[in-house]
């Protein structure tokens, strides 16, 4: 298919160590990133992490303080807008509503001087991979707002651009639909080979959608990783908690002859002899263990030993699907376990005490 965009491998942008700052807001911190041909990206971060700040400089709308923006291997920092071959899908997609569906999609097409016929034979392309080649001839108020969305995101496809900006693409449209316009999106973009930059604040959607997640916080690139990267080895307990539901135990390091062991009130995490896990503690006296509440197991209180820990069960709540718990600790904490072993669960009711146990693969350390 024509519409697909040539060229997938290698690098499709560098971003060296930009900065932005506004007065003494750092808006951007030192930022290095580096996108494949035809990656789905998403950045993700807190209301305020520095998200749009730079999807509006990879755009060209504001200048880095310092640092490179390279795209295609060609350094772009100081090129306006116009002149960076960048599609665009923001928030407000606003679409012209005086233009047909398919004038719209034509419209970039135009402003780069392609002529009536080829703009047609182009935006009924992008129409097809979109699901609405049957609209081509309506105007956008006479869509409803997931296909005004997918009109959008044509037209920021079609002239087959370097890279796809998006921006809360999905931040207007409701819950369920929301959750259909992801997988859309991801499914047409990839089908078309494009190279994405995409923004939210939304855990789950950019779990769906990316190849990779690069999560902000303060204006700095906290951790980038695949979602699962993210999810199995958090570097921070920022990232931890970000991705996923993540229980965060703090503790005392101690280093034995049977290698190191992260305690508190009444349970402990052991890394065995020579784990690499175990240099993130080498210099430190606290840490921060990590543990997903499906990968902690319910056990008779009194049967833990190592990897393992007791509390009182505050709530229990029946899911169909699995059990939540909520455990109490010594120390006041709180603990949520997530368990599908309904024989094992089904007799611990809240008040009981209760044992729970991990595996050391299960075991994520930060030192603190
Ligand atoms: P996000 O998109 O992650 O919510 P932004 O990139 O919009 O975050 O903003 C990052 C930081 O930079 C915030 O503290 C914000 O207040 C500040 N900021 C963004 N744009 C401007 C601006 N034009 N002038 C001053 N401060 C700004
Ligand atoms: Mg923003």
């Amino acid at each position: 298919m024509s519409a697909v965009l040539q060229n997938p491998a290698g690098t499709a942008m560098r971003l060296e160590g930009v900065s932005k700052s506004y007065g003494v807001v750092k808006a951007l911190d030192d930022v290095s990133i580096e996108l494949r041909k035809g990656e789905f990206l998403t950045l993700l971060g807190p209301s305020g992490s520095g998200k749009t700040t730079l999807l509006r400089a990879i755009a060209g709308f504001i200048r880095p303080t310092a640092g490179r923006l390279l795209i295609d291997g060609r350094d772009m920092t100081g090129v306006p807008p116009q002149k960076r071959n960048i599609g665009m899908m923001f928030q407000d997609y606003a679409l012209f509503p005086h233009m047909t569906v398919l004038e719209n999609i034509g419209y970039p097409l135009e402003t780069r001087g392609i002529r009536r016929a080829e703009r047609e034979t182009r935006g009924m392309e992008m129409l097809e991979i979109v699901g609405l080649a049957h609209c081509a001839k309506r105007y956008p108020k006479e869509m409803s707002g997931g296909q005004q969305q997918r009109v959008a995101l044509a037209r920021a496809l079609v002239f087959r651009p370097d890279i796809v900006l998006l921006d809360e693409p999905m931040a207007a449209l409701d819950k369920k639909l929301r959750g259909q316009m992801q997988i859309e999106i991801m499914h047409i973009t990839r089908q078309v080979g494009a190279t994405v930059v995409s923004v939210t604040h939304d855990q789950e959607e950019a779990l769906v959608m990316s190849d990779r997640i690069a999560i902000f916080k303060d204006g700095r690139l906290e951790q980038i990783g695949t979602p699962h990267e993210l999810y199995l080895q958090p570097r921070s307990e920022f990232v931890a908690d970000f991705i996923g539901e993540a229980n965060l135990l703090r503790g005392a390091v101690r280093s034995t002859g049977e290698g190191t062991v992260v305690e508190g009130d009444g349970w402990t995490a052991s890394l065995p002899p020579g784990d690499p896990r175990s240099e993130a503690l080498a210099k430190v006296r606290k840490a921060c263990v990590v543990l997903r509440p499906e990968r902690i197991h319910a056990v008779a209180a009194g049967s833990e030993t190592e990897n393992a820990g007791v509390g009182v069960i505050e709530d229990k709540i029946y899911l169909g699907v699995e059990y939540r718990l909520v455990v109490r600790m010594n120390d006041g904490g709180k603990v949520n376990l997530r368990s599908r072993d309904v024989a094992s669960v089904a007799g611990m009711n809240a008040g009981d005490r209760i044992g729970m146990a991990w595996t050391v693969d299960d075991i994520v350390v930060i030192g603190a």
